[in-house]
């Protein structure tokens, strides 16, 4: 990925989320004899989920598969778009609505996950979509013009599509901590070959305090990036606990914090960082790519989950124990005795587990060094105040919570940057006792660290006090036209 995101993409697209895993996870023992094989014979797969009218909310998909009379098939009519490896690909993963099952006397929506060949016919490349970066990857608008495909096509039974694509997401997902902490380290060090050679105002630029700070943020946050990438992957490897959390924070904290590394390498490059990789040659210079990691990096926060739906994701999966000791009081499935004695239940747990998040945070594990002793008792004390916050909120808007975005996103980001946190000290003190001469990580670690405790003060500071309702009622009058003179003396 440091070399090129565009091979990083298509490799990603085949491998993460393409048909080799979610066959691994869900297929059958046939599915997978059948079709693994050929991708170590050259089989290039993709995967269509997303639509014209459908991206971050895939249920609303419109993509239809019809079972034949003799029950041996589904045809599959509809368009998907922006399927990475899609124009070339001879086996790919189709996410298509299948017919309703009746469930509590309503129809319930079928998402079902096929495995489509383009030899089975009907699968038509209809555009090849280009973008600001990434400009090798082959992704296309694709029709599926009544493609007919076996039941056994089918991964991990009818209605389970949804599903498939939410778990094969979560491990898909920790391919993009890894290449966007390559693509990162890439910009790193055309920063510091830059920082140590240009020389402005009399000194080399790195020496000036401005471009420096920028310079150890970036070095710092490269450190926990990596940390980040590697614990999660580890933990998914290991498959002892479930990582949808991880995976999620691993993807928003990482690719958020490589754009602002690639805006700050562009930065410290200055004009020789908006000029291209060719041009820069042309003229004798050393072909530094800053200029396409920013065009390729722009899609991170975008691709796999944005940012915004990252963080309703987590904020989902930190309230579910919460969600559900409500629901089963306030459901409106719930009988009236069955409600009375959850919400005995739900008191009872209540009146051990809120007390206990005002007592001090967790011990400091043993073998800490002293510098990092203080980060690790903040992640303590401050993981049970978000836990009392999180709480609070919950209380405060109940089944509102969900529309408030902003404060679900300042508390998601305080989650986030938590877990950055352990994620470096722990590597850092594993890196120093491999190496106890060598403090480098851990003054990487410490200075993370401290730049963290500064964002998660500033989120907690503005959590219910704030100006949300006033930014939000400023988008909406911009929205109905009020402020339409500040656009109308532009071309
Ligand atoms: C280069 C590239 C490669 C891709 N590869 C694939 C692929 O291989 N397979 C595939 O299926 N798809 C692929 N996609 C699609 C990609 O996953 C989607 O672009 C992404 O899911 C977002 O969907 P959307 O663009 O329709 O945005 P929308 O869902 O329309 O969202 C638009 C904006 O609104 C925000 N938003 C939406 N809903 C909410 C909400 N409830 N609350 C707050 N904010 C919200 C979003 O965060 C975003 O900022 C690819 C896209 C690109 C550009």
């Amino acid at each position: 990925a440091s070399y090129c995101a565009s091979t990083a993409v298509y490799l990603s697209a085949h491998q993460s989320i393409g048909v080799p895993q979610p066959l691994i996870v869900f297929g059958t023992e046939e599915q997978k004899q059948k079709f693994l094989p050929r991708f170590a014979t050259g089989s290039i797969s993709a995967f269509a989920l997303t639509e014209p009218d459908v991206g971050s909310d895939p249920a609303k998909m419109t993509t239809k598969a019809e079972p034949t009379p003799d029950g041996k098939h589904f045809i599959i009519n509809g368009e998907k778009l922006w399927c990475t490896n899609g124009i070339r690909a001879d086996i790919m993963v189709v996410m298509a609505q299948t017919p309703a099952k009746i469930v509590h006397g309503k129809p319930r929506q079928q998402i079902t996950a096929f495995i489509v060949e383009r030899s089975m016919g009907g699968v038509e490349n209809v555009h090849r979509c280009e973008f600001m970066g990434l400009k090798g990857i082959q992704n296309g608008l694709l029709r599926f013009n009544n493609v007919k495909v076996p039941v056994e096509n089918i991964i991990g039974g009818e209605g389970q599509g949804l599903k498939i694509a939410l778990t094969t997401l979560n491990t898909g997902r920790l391919t993009m901590p890894a290449a966007v902490t390559g693509a990162s380290k890439y910009c790193l060090q055309s920063v510091i070959e830059w920082s140590n050679e240009r020389v402005q105002w009399g000194s080399k630029i790195g020496k000036h305090e401005a471009v420096a700070s920028k310079i150890a943020a970036m070095t710092s946050t490269i450190f926990a990036m990596e940390s980040v990438s590697e614990i999660a992957s580890v933990m998914a490897d290991k498959k002892e606990t479930d990582i949808r959390l991880e995976a999620a924070m691993a993807k928003l904290a990482t690719t958020e914090a490589s754009w602002k590394i690639v805006d700050g390498a562009v930065q410290i490059r200055g004009g020789r960082g908006y000029e291209t990789a060719r041009s820069l040659k042309a003229r004798g210079e050393k072909p530094w790519a800053v200029e396409r990691v920013m065009r390729d990096a722009r899609i991170n926060t975008i691709i796999e989950g944005t940012s915004q739906i990252m963080r309703l994701f987590i904020a989902r999966e930190a309230m579910d124990m919460h969600v559900r000791n409500i629901m089963s009081v306030i459901g409106p499935r719930v009988s009236f005795f069955k409600r009375i004695g959850n919400f005995f239940k739900a008191f009872a747990f209540y009146a051990v587990w809120y007390p206990k998040q005002y007592l001090p945070g967790s011990t400091v594990p043993e073998g800490v060094p002293s510098r990092l002793m203080t980060h690790f008792k903040f992640i303590g004390c401050n993981a049970k105040k978000l836990a009392r916050h999180l709480f609070h909120a919950m209380m405060i808007y109940q089944t509102n919570l969900e529309g408030k975005q902003h404060l679900l996103a300042k508390l998601v980001n305080v989650g986030t940057d938590l877990f950055s946190m352990s994620c470096a000290l722990s590597r850092a003190v594993y890196l120093h006792q491999q190496n106890p001469s060598d403090d480098g990580a851990l003054e990487l670690a410490d200075l993370f660290c401290l730049q963290a405790r500064g964002r998660i003060r500033k989120q907690f500071s503005g959590l219910f006090f704030n100006r949300d309702k006033f930014v939000y009622k400023v988008a909406q009058n911009a929205l109905e036209g009020k402020y339409r003179w500040l656009e109308s003396d532009i071309f």
